[in-house]
């Protein structure tokens, strides 16, 4: 629980921030959320109309706020058509602090946020006996997707979702291990790849993919030995305490590094480093101009790549596979990339991009949320499900893990079993 004092001053800040809002309505054409629930409570508008005078509401009608809050994938399609610019996301995600500095938050919480994701050894720890623990809870559902079911004493909580598996091991600390000295004296401009948590632990072969990437366009790429998580989870689910200490932890790394560029191929990571950390660092402070500095240097790995190649000529549709690509709301509708992953498929001879519509429609993922909100999550994953198979694609690509989860249990569950789900980066790779 935070201080009243605390507390009063996030009220203060909302209070401003929510005074920019002039109740157009714009933002009701973007949210995911409307065409499934028809509540003006659920955009944006009307969770600000709630937050207007938001001390008074907490004290009143704290699980009415907290319910609205949390009815939301943060996935920033009302910021991005905003004509006032209202910063949304920093909205909901102070009001979330205040939320759970108000009322506390679940030990369970608490101990992942501030304990595991604090400690990238115990993590990974944790992480290693998943994998080895996985075949009791989970039977392979679809072995082109790679996916899992839960077997039937985890059904309650999972009831039927398809789950890709753990790593063997976090793809990180192997790296680390193996390849730390070498790599070091490397020459090249020198690239600090952020791996992240859900490439380190469920998609190692994404890591291995980017580093294949840009080492062949001549980067020396070195990882971080302690990589923390971004913090986004945490901050998402209103800790921010736990959120400074891992942005603390990973600025304290990053600042004794020497690099040219921070490349991710998380989505979320780098909306998460780029936006997240320069709003949240301490104003007019040394860890303020850091985090400025780090975010002008970082890019999404397609950023780096895509100004390096050209599309092959005489690529035909013969010899090509159709990808259909989703792009991220993270990637497309907060940090404005789209055109190079499109690139990036099309630079490969073997496949050829098929757009699907409304491919920057929200997969219904929104980090959390699918967890919390599966129900909706689903729905709102439908019509992306529809609008991929009506290409006729033999591959849907796209550039964040999380949303690869959605998008291979929305086939899974369509028994769509020849349809893979690839990061861009991994079909680049593969023409190399
Ligand atoms: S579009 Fe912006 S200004 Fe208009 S109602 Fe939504 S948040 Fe408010
Ligand atoms: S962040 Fe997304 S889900 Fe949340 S209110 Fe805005 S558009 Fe709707």
């Amino acid at each position: 629980m935070k201080k009243i004092t605390d507390l009063a001053q996030l009220a203060k800040q909302l209070e401003t921030l929510t005074a920019v809002c002039k109740n157009c309505g714009t933002c009701q054409a973007a949210c995911p959320l409307f065409p499934h629930t028809g509540m003006e409570k659920d955009i944006a508008r009307g969770k600000i109309a709630l937050l207007k005078g938001v001390m008074s509401e907490v004290v009143t009608n704290a699980d009415t706020v907290l319910k609205r809050l949390d009815n939301c994938l943060l996935c920033g399609a009302c910021k991005s058509v905003c004509p006032n610019r209202v910063d949304t996301l920093q909205i909901f995600l102070s009001a979330r602090s205040l939320m759970a500095g108000y009322q506390g938050l679940s030990p369970a919480k608490k101990f992942f946020f501030r304990q595991v994701l604090a400690r990238p050894w115990l993590f990974d720890a944790l992480a290693r006996m998943g994998t080895m623990a996985q075949p009791l809870f989970f039977k392979k559902s679809d072995a082109d997707l790679d996916t899992r079911s839960p077997r039937f004493v985890m059904s309650p909580f999972l009831s039927d979702r398809h789950v890709p598996p753990l790593a063997p091991a976090s793809f990180r600390r192997e790296w680390v291990q193996q390849e730390k000295g070498a790599a070091e004296a490397t020459p090249g401009k020198r690239v600090l790849f952020f791996t992240g948590c859900l490439i380190d632990k469920v998609y190692p072969q994404v890591a291995a993919a980017a580093i294949k990437a840009l080492r062949h366009h001549g980067f020396a790429p070195v990882l971080m030995e302690n990589e923390a998580c971004c913090g986004i989870p945490a901050l998402s689910s209103g800790d921010d305490n736990a959120f400074f200490r891992l942005m603390a932890q990973n600025m304290k790394q990053i600042g004794k590094m020497e690099f040219d560029l921070l490349v991710t191929a998380c989505a979320t990571c780098a909306f998460t480093i780029k936006k997240v950390w320069p709003m949240m660092a301490e104003k007019n402070s040394a860890q303020a101009d850091l985090a400025e500095k780090i975010a002008d240097r970082t890019k999404d790995i397609t950023q780096v790549i895509a100004p390096l190649i050209a599309p092959p000529a005489g690529k035909t549709s013969a010899d090509s596979v159709p990808v259909a690509y989703h792009d991220p709301c993270h990637l497309k509708k907060s940090l404005g990339v789209f055109r190079e992953p499109r690139l990036l498929i099309e630079a490969g001879p073997g496949f050829r991009l098929t757009e699907m519509a409304a491919p920057d429609a929200c997969c219904g993922m929104g980090g959390g949320f699918g967890i919390t909100h599966y129900d909706m999550s689903k729905k709102i994953g439908e019509s992306k499900k529809q609008n991929m198979l009506n290409t006729g694609c033999r591959v849907v690509a796209t550039t964040c893990p999380a949303c690869m989860i959605q998008l291979a249990g929305l086939l899974a569950d369509a028994s769509q079993a020849d349809i893979p789900v690839r990061h861009v980066i991994e079909l680049y790779a593969e023409s190399l």
